[in-house]
């Protein structure tokens, strides 16, 4: 089917204004947060189940490659349309369907934007727990296909653990609906399948999250430590001595400055690194755990640990965590955001290897990442229009990856594989591993029409 015709049909499926194939449309789709870039042949924006239905209907019956996306902050290539064909954009399926408060349930359509749930959870008492630091924009569509995190997910788990049912669209335009409501369903667990699938297998047209009560009290500390080993010592002690906080996240040295030049934190720029520790729950007896804290804190060489007395200085130590990645623009003009994770005692160790790795191929490396989980977040400083620095860029990517999973981690904490991180997936799946892998890919999906090319490398000599 030519271009012409495959737009000619999809306007007769979604309203014709939003079906977009003008070049303008076309490049503005072509990228993500990640380095990849792919032009796809037509956007649609659908309305319902049943507009995406069809178009992964005409998709499958064509053999044409079709994506789903939400807001593209994604950072490992997952809504590249390497192999062009037709992009679903969930931007206006945008619906709090059902806020059901005696089943601590909520129902929404994936485009919902994140934080705009929060907020309104909040209101009424409650939360939704997954916070990726993108949660201004990112959609709980995307959240529901990389599996995201976020700072609050050492206490509470990531998106699978807060996701219990979807309807979802199958590659011939099926629509079915996995899990739900109740507690535990029989049958295989597909939703867990399917969250974390990055698009590959299903699109999710309908999302009921697990609600929880917002907590009574929280309490919000800044650990500032002459050394990262220092910093990270606590992470791991914290958690030994039994107290999980909701966030332990560490920020180091580089990040503080670039952070200190956008938004004025207070952050203490001659120190190494600082840890942001969120304690949550009942008032009682948080006192005393924070004490609890703090005595560890100073058993591994503390500086100092400041407490937030307000909500207020609360939201700048938090404001400078959420927008440390897009400070990092004032080191240099792009970045690559590692993701890999590490059994959290391994953090000091690890941590020095990569700033090494670093030094070898002489690019900047700042961190900021979720510590109490062992998900380190290098994030490698560097100018895309330069070709000998973003060839370095790839190789420092790979061989930090390598330093996780050598030390007993993986290669993604949250971001995912996508297109990026394909042939790291050597690194920690056997062959047979991958093949398992292919199986599913190709039960759910034959005819691989469904985000091509992603999370799982194709042929076994692609690994
Ligand atoms: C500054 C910044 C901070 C970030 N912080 C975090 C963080 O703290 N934690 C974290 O986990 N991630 C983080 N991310 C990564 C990213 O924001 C998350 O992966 C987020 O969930 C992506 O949401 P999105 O709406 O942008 O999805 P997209 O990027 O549009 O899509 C992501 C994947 O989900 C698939 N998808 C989209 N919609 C659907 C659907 N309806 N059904 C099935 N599959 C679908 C896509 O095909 C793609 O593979 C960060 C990114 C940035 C740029």
């Amino acid at each position: 089917m030519d271009s012409a015709e495959l737009i000619d049909r999809l306007q007769k499926i979604v309203e014709p204004g939003y079906v977009l194939s003008s070049e303008m449309d076309l490049i503005l789709y072509s990228y993500d947060a990640s380095l990849e870039k792919a032009k796809p042949d037509v956007v649609v924006l659908p309305d319902s189940t049943e507009e995406v239905s069809k178009v992964v209907a005409l998709a499958h019956k064509e053999k044409i490659p079709v994506l789903a996306r939400g807001s593209g902050t994604n950072l490992t290539g997952g809504t590249i349309p390497i192999k062009g064909g037709i992009i679903v954009h969930f931007s206006r399926m945008n619906r709090i369907l059902e806020i059901d408060i005696p089943n601590r349930t909520v129902t929404v359509e994936p485009g919902v934007i994140t934080l705009d749930l929060q907020n309104l959870l909040l209101e009424k008492g409650y939360v939704y727990q997954p916070d990726p630091a993108s949660q201004k924009v990112s959609t709980l569509g995307g959240n529901f296909g990389e599996n995201s995190g976020g700072p609050h997910c050492l206490k509470y788990g990531v998106t699978t653990n807060h996701v219990l049912g979807a309807e979802v669209v199958l590659d011939d335009g099926t629509v079915v609906w996995l899990g739900g409501k109740s507690q535990d369903n029989p049958g295989y667990d597909l939703t867990g399948l399917l969250v974390g699938s990055e698009g590959t297998l299903a699109m999710a047209t309908k999302i009921v999250l697990k609600l929880m009560r917002a907590p009574e009290g929280v309490k919000t500390m800044l650990a500032v430590y002459e050394t990262i080993e220092d910093g990270a010592n606590t992470v791991s002690a914290i958690i030994a001595e039994g107290i999980i906080p909701a966030t332990l996240e560490m920020i180091d040295n580089i990040v503080m400055r670039a952070v200190e030049e956008t938004i004025h934190v207070g952050y203490p720029l001659d120190a190494a690194a600082v840890l942001l520790i969120e304690l949550d729950g009942m008032p009682d007896g948080m006192d005393d755990k924070a004490e609890k804290i703090m005595e560890i804190c100073e058993r591994n060489s503390v500086r100092e640990v400041k407490l937030a007395n307000n909500e207020a200085e609360r939201a700048v130590l938090w404001a400078g965590r959420k927008g440390a990645f897009g400070a990092v623009g004032q080191v240099r003009p792009s970045y690559l955001c590692c993701d890999g994770t590490v059994p959290r005692t391994k953090l000091p160790e690890v941590l020095s290897k990569v700033i090494e790795a670093g030094k070898k191929y002489d690019l900047p490396i700042g961190n900021v990442f979720h510590a109490g989980d062992g998900n380190l977040h290098p994030l490698i400083m560097f100018d895309d229009r330069d070709p000998d620095e973003l060839e370095r860029v790839h190789k420092l990517g790979t061989e930090i990856l390598k330093i996780c999973a050598d030390a007993g981690g993986t290669i993604s904490g949250e971001h995912g594989v996508g297109i990026e991180k394909l042939k790291e997936t050597s690194f920690i799946f056997s062959k047979s591993d991958l093949e398992f892998l292919r199986q599913i890919k190709r039960a759910f999906d034959p005819h691989e029409i469904m985000n091509p090319g992603k999370m799982v490398p194709e042929t076994e000599a692609m690994q």
